[in-house]
């Protein structure tokens, strides 16, 4: 469904009336956790079959009245988005890459069968967004950011099972706390044996809500058995890797050669695609191919994979320590600062905080 919107849309605002005062910000500033606390704005975008996309507004934040019937509640038509906005020391306020989210969720939203908002429009309602809470933009050197949370829902009143003729977008922000305490901390993961994630032809590829939700119980599995993350396998043959509930997967050969597993079901990341052109332009060999769960382990056995980390827009790089499952582990190498994972990361956590120059364009 494409709604070409001619111009791009005006936003009319509504100050909030009652903002959080300075103190209740500062308090939440100093350990914002994640999350938990929103700020005083968001950003109300309706669709409908025969208007597209109207009535743009920044609103006081606040709770959203559905009609029980509400398709998104009965069939989970939604999809979504996670970005962050960085202070530079200098004050000014940037954003990392958000035209490739505007972009994901257009593709998102083309698989749920929801209208697609231009990357313009989208854009521009992030730097709205932005812009009327930047004093919940947390200060610069801290490790901490603005977390933005851009979501449409099919918004209308039916329980027949077709795709919604109203939807609506929004955005809301959250300050988000720091990972930054000991970036070479590992994170033990768990393999999720019984469970898929996603099906060739499903919705592997959209951020939608339904991914997630059917992650939860492999992840409470892997929390169980002391991890913090599931690492899910194709559901064909259970044998190559795809990613984990909330993070791609990558590996370092011994040969400084770096391969994350190619697949149509899992989310392209915007942090992993960012890694990837930099250990390119770093002259590192990048392979995009089908890595086999037996692969990896022979490889931690033989030596010949050195490093492997997760990454996200939440924690960026993360290394991973042990790959647990019901039959065997993988004892992945320890990483040092000095190791390339970590390297990578200095270096593109430097372009979102404005310490190393930005010479990609990356940020907006
Ligand atoms: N895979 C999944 C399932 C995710 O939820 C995320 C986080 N959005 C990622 C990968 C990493 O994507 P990004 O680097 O764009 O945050």
């Amino acid at each position: 469904m494409t709604t070409a919107t001619t111009a791009p849309l005006t936003f009319a605002t509504t100050r909030n009336p009652a903002p959080a005062s300075a103190e209740t910000r500062e308090a939440v500033l100093a350990d914002p956790g994640f999350g938990k606390h929103f700020t005083d704005h968001m950003v109300t975008i309706d669709w409908s079959i025969d208007e597209g996309w109207h009535d743009a507004r920044v609103e006081p934040y606040g709770p959203l009245q559905l009609d029980p019937a509400s398709a998104v509640l009965h069939y989970g038509q939604e999809v979504f988005e996670g970005l962050k906005a960085y202070r530079h020391a200098d004050g000014s306020v940037h954003t990392f890459r958000p035209e490739r989210n505007a972009a994901r969720l257009r593709n998102s939203a083309h698989r749920l069968a929801l209208p697609e908002l231009s990357d313009e429009d989208f854009v521009n309602a992030i730097r709205e967004l932005v812009t009327i809470d930047e004093a919940w933009v947390p200060a610069a050197g801290e490790g901490k950011a603005l977390y933005l949370r851009p979501f449409m829902i099919a918004y209308e009143n039916f329980l027949g099972v077709r795709s919604a003729h109203t939807a609506r977008f929004m955005i809301i922000a959250c300050p988000a706390g720091s990972y930054f305490s000991d970036p070479t901390k590992p994170v033990d993961i768990w393999l999720s044996e019984e469970y898929s994630r996603a099906g060739r032809g499903g919705t592997g590829a959209a951020k939608c809500g339904g991914n997630y939700a059917a992650s939860l119980l492999p992840t409470n599995e892997a929390y169980a058995n002391g991890c913090e993350q599931v690492l899910f396998l194709d559901a064909a043959e259970e044998k190559y890797l795809e990613e984990l509930g909330g993070m791609n997967i990558v590996l370092v050969g011994a040969d400084g050669t770096v391969s994350t597993p190619l697949s149509d079901s899992i989310l392209p990341g915007i942090t992993r695609d960012s890694v990837l052109e930099l250990v390119e332009a770093a002259g590192h060999r990048v392979e995009r191919r089908r890595i086999s769960i037996d692969e990896w382990r022979e490889g931690v056995a033989s030596g010949e994979i050195v490093e492997a980390f997760a990454c996200g827009t939440a924690a960026v790089i993360t290394p991973i320590g042990m790959l647990k499952s019901p039959h065997f582990t993988i004892e992945n190498p320890r990483v040092d600062a000095d190791s390339l994972s970590m390297r990578i990361r200095a270096k593109l956590t430097g372009i979102q905080n404005g310490e190393v120059a930005d010479e990609r364009g990356w940020l907006t």
